[in-house]
C-alpha cells in the first residue's frame, strides 16, 4: 500500500465521481460546515435525527477525491446509527488512516478502502474532515470547524 494507485482505489474514485447523499436537507435538525485549509476541502453536513438516531444525512460542498469519497461513504455508513455508534466507527476510521488500525477489521466494511491514506499523512485530514464535520453537526455548532 504505497503508491497512488492504492490511495485512489476504484471505490474511492467511484464515490468521488458519483457521491451518494450529495445535497442539503432543508429543513434539518443539525448542520455544520467543515474546512481543511491544507487541501482546500470545504464541506457542509446536514442531518435529520429521530430519538438520537440519524434518519437522514447529506453533504455538499467541494473537496478533493479523498474528502468527497470519505463523505459519501460516511453518509452511507451512519444512517440509522446513534452518535455513540458513530463515534466508535469514526475511531476505527481514524486509527485506520493514521496507520494504527487494522484494515482487515470487519467492522470497517467499505471504509477499509481508506487504509491507503495512512501512507499519505497530508491526506489524513481530507479523509477525516467529513467525520469532524458530522461531529460538529451533532454538537449543533454554528461555528465552522477547521482541521487546523
Ligand atoms: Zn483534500
Amino acid at each position: 500500500m504505497s503508491d497512488l494507485g492504492d490511495l485512489y482505489h476504484d471505490m474511492i474514485l467511484g464515490h468521488a465521481k458519483a457521491p451518494r447523499n450529495f445535497g442539503k436537507l432543508d429543513p434539518c435538525d443539525a448542520s455544520a460546515l467543515g474546512h481543511n485549509p491544507l487541501c482546500g476541502d470545504r464541506i457542509g453536513v446536514t442531518l435529520l435525527l429521530s430519538q438520537g438516531r440519524v434518519t437522514d444525512v447529506r453533504f455538499d460542498g467541494s473537496g478533493c477525491a479523498i474528502c468527497t469519497a470519505s463523505a459519501s461513504l460516511m453518509t452511507e455508513g451512519v444512517k440509522g446509527r446513534t452518535r455513540a455508534e458513530i463515534d466508535t466507527v469514526f475511531q476505527r476510521v481514524h486509527d485506520l488512516v493514521t496507520g494504527k488500525g487494522d484494515p482487515e477489521d470487519p467492522e470497517l466494511g467499505k471504509l477499509a478502502v481508506f487504509g491507503g491514506v495512512s501512507e499519505f499523512p497530508m491526506r489524513v485530514k481530507c479523509a477525516t474532515l467529513p467525520w469532524h464535520t458530522l461531529n460538529a453537526a451533532f454538537d449543533n455548532s454554528n461555528a465552522p470547524v477547521s482541521t487546523e
